[in-house]
């Protein structure tokens, strides 16, 4: 049952006067429930349970943090039609969607699981001592992961379930032996509820320390400003907007103690269609694309929202085709009047540019909150020089460059900003012929992609979920994923310490059998 309060650990709290409800954009309508936003009291509860369920959470072992995690995973499924229902009623996607996010949550929490029970992830490394070592006598060292602290979670609406309160950076962190604070998204604060609900009843079960999850509501920006510049955060995850993830970036590097934020942000995830590509099979690149770019009222950060060709008979053919078949496809309820407007406004700013045409747009009518697909076309001279065009716009729309030669293309490529995603269209000898092209969106973008569409991301240990700012505000590291777990943790060294007083991973005896380096061997063997 949703109640509108805080979870601050397990205790369900409301004590502001301030309260909001969020929005059905398929009613058209606000749904029914109150919600509290966190007042500063409730703020520094939350925080302070999460830094003592930390002393604790810290060194729980990893077979007990993956029953925690498989646990969360089980008591999300047992919140059957309840979740999926709400998940609707907030976000205006399907049931069917739904049921896929909720697959993937439950497949990342369990990913997580099997990852801290098996236990090599802590990276354990081995220096034995060398007392007869001249000139002077080694020292033994040992290395390892430790967890950085309370992590305060801010999730995205286009993802209610999977980029959220339990959604990938939770799961991480959790993981790793943090504790987590989430800021609920305004939008979507039932399902953060719901889902906060079954971590909090996973961890009593599982006998984790009060406080190792909180979640805090809030209609606005404010709640989730305190706790980036709470002394007591030690790092952020952030997935949203470019200005959101930048807000709190700065905020986060301007504290007395800067601490990272993890922000995985917007993208325009440009798409190369090479000559031979265009020329042999531009029809049904057109047609694929149509799908790509209107998929989930393209509501995706993986949307492909640049198209880049050479200019010349196939690419005004693809084009036309392009505006043909986007035409085609019935528009999809967007998640929230918000979205809609922000999609409007930031649409209207790149058609109202210099140079910029419309050429194709659903043109029939449709309900409110429904995205109306788009498709503008700009010359390569207009978008080398105007920044405008570079920025994103979330929902069905996109731009087709029409590039003067390769060398132009090049030349736009290598000055676009950092991207999740970059997509080549090429048929046989093209990746060769025009490396300088490739090579160039390689430079940009985190994951590169040949003959598919950029939209759908795989949760999987080589997938790279980041890329160059602003996609993310540190491309070292993936938000998608188990190696996603490195932005919680520190490596830290025991020097001379007693074996007694390692932690197990790096006791002589290696009890857990993980995979350790020593002395410059990986081996699972004692010392
Ligand atoms: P959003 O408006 O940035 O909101 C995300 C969260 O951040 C919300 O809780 C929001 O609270 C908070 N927030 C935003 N600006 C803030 C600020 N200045 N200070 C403090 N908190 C702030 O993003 P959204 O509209 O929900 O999601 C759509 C965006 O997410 C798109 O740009 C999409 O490309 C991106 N996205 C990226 C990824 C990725 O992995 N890279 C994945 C999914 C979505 P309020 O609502 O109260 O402002």
């Amino acid at each position: 049952m949703i109640t509108g309060k805080n979870y601050l650990g397990n205790v369900l709290s409301s004590t502001n006067a301030v309260t909001f409800k969020t929005f059905n954009p398929r009613t058209n309508l606000e749904n029914e429930i109150v919600y509290s936003e966190a007042s500063d009291i409730e703020i520094e509860k939350a925080v302070e349970l999460a830094s003592q369920a930390f002393k604790i959470f810290k060194s729980i072992s990893g077979v007990k943090k993956s029953e925690f995690l498989n646990e969360i995973a089980n008591e999300i499924e047992a919140l059957g039609d309840d979740l999926l229902q709400v998940y609707c009623s907030e976000s205006g996607l399907t049931k069917n969607r739904a049921l896929n996010e909720r697959s993937r949550t439950i497949f990342q929490l369990r990913t997580f699981a099997d990852l801290v029970k098996e236990g090599s992830w802590v990276g354990a490394t081995i220096e034995s001592a060398d007392l007869n070592r001249q000139p002077i006598p080694k020292v033994d060292l040992r290395k390892m992961l430790v967890p950085l602290g309370p992590v305060v979670v801010f999730g995205a609406s286009n993802f209610p379930l999977a980029y959220s309160t339990a959604g990938g950076d939770t799961a991480a962190a959790l993981a790793a032996g943090c504790p987590v604070i989430v800021k609920s998204h305004p939008m979507q604060t039932g399902t953060g509820e719901l889902v906060a609900s079954a971590i909090i009843n996973a961890a009593s079960t599982t006998g984790m320390p009060n406080g190792v999850f909180s979640n805090l509501n809030s209609r606005g920006i404010e709640v989730g400003i305190k706790l980036v510049k709470h002394p007591q955060v030690k790092a952020v995850g952030f997935t949203g907007s470019i200005g959101g993830g930048r807000a709190l970036y700065d905020i986060a590097s301007q504290r007395h103690e800067p601490i990272p934020v993890f922000a995985e942000m917007g993208s325009i995830n440009p798409v190369v269609i090479l000559p031979e590509a265009i020329k042999q099979k531009g029809n049904e690149w057109a047609k694929t694309y149509a799908s790509s770019i209107t998929l989930g009222s393209g509501q995706f950060c993986t949307n492909p929202g640049l198209l880049f060709g050479v200019k010349g008979d196939d690419l005004s053919n693809f084009v036309q085709v392009l505006s043909e078949e986007i035409v085609k496809i019935e528009p999809t309820c967007m998640l929230h009047p918000k979205i809609v407007g922000a999609y409007e406004s930031g649409k209207a700013k790149i058609q109202d540019q210099p140079g910029v045409h419309t050429v194709g747009s659903f043109d029939k009518n449709i309900a409110s909150n429904y995205g109306r697909q788009t498709i503008v076309t700009v010359e390569g001279a207009n978008f080398l020089t105007n920044a405008t065009l570079h920025q994103e716009v979330f929902g069905p729309f996109s731009m087709v460059v029409q590039c003067e030669n390769s060398e132009q293309l090049e030349e736009i490529i290598v000055r676009l900003e950092g991207q999740l995603t970059g997509t080549v269209l090429a048929e046989k000898g093209e990746l060769e012929k025009y490396k300088k092209v490739v090579s160039a969106l390689q430079n940009r973008v985190g994951r590169i992609i040949f003959n598919g569409v950029p939209t759908g991301v795989e949760v999987c240990d080589a997938m790279v979920h980041g890329g160059p700012y602003p996609a993310s505000t540190d491309s070292r590291f993936t938000a998608v994923g188990a190696n996603s777990i490195m932005r919680w943790v520190r490596p830290f060294s025991f020097q001379s310490w007693p074996d007694a007083s390692l932690p197990n991973e790096l006791k002589n005896e290696n009890s857990l059998e993980i995979l350790r380096y020593v002395d410059g061997k990986q081996t699972k063997d004692k010392l």
